[in-house]
């Protein structure tokens, strides 16, 4: 491994740079979507809701639209008419999914 990091290292023009290994595990690439976002009063958002690849750097882009998603609905649902239950699940699942089969 300090091969490889050592020769990634020289490619961007840092050949010989000292470094310490400090934490290391194997990245799984998985694309996975929970069947529901919703579980009673728990709303599931981001990686707990959707876990993506990083290739194509979505999963960070993805919570974030949840959370600005989410905050429109429920404040929907405290101050006008609305369900509490939808708290804008089926959009959120149809973006999760849409990513997942991307
Ligand atoms: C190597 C790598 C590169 C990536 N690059 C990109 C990128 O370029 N662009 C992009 O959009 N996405 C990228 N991602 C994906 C992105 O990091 C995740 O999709 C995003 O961080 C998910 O945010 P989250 O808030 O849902 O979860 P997390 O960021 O995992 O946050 C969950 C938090 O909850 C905490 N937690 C867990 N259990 C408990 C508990 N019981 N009590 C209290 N706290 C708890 C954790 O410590 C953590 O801080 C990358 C991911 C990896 C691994």
């Amino acid at each position: 491994m300090k091969q490889r990091i050592d020769a990634q290292l020289a490619m961007i023009g840092h050949a010989g740079a000292k470094w310490d290994m400090d934490w290391s595990s194997v990245y799984s690439a998985r694309a996975l979507t929970l069947p529901d976002y919703v579980h009673g009063r728990v709303l599931f958002t981001g990686d707990a809701a959707h876990m993506l690849p990083i290739f194509g750097v979505r999963g960070a882009n993805t919570a974030f639209q949840d959370a600005q998603s989410l905050a429109w609905h429920l404040a929907f649902v405290l101050k006008g008419p609305g369900r509490a239950g939808a708290a804008g699940q089926p959009q959120r699942r149809a973006r999760g999914r849409g990513a997942r089969d991307h």
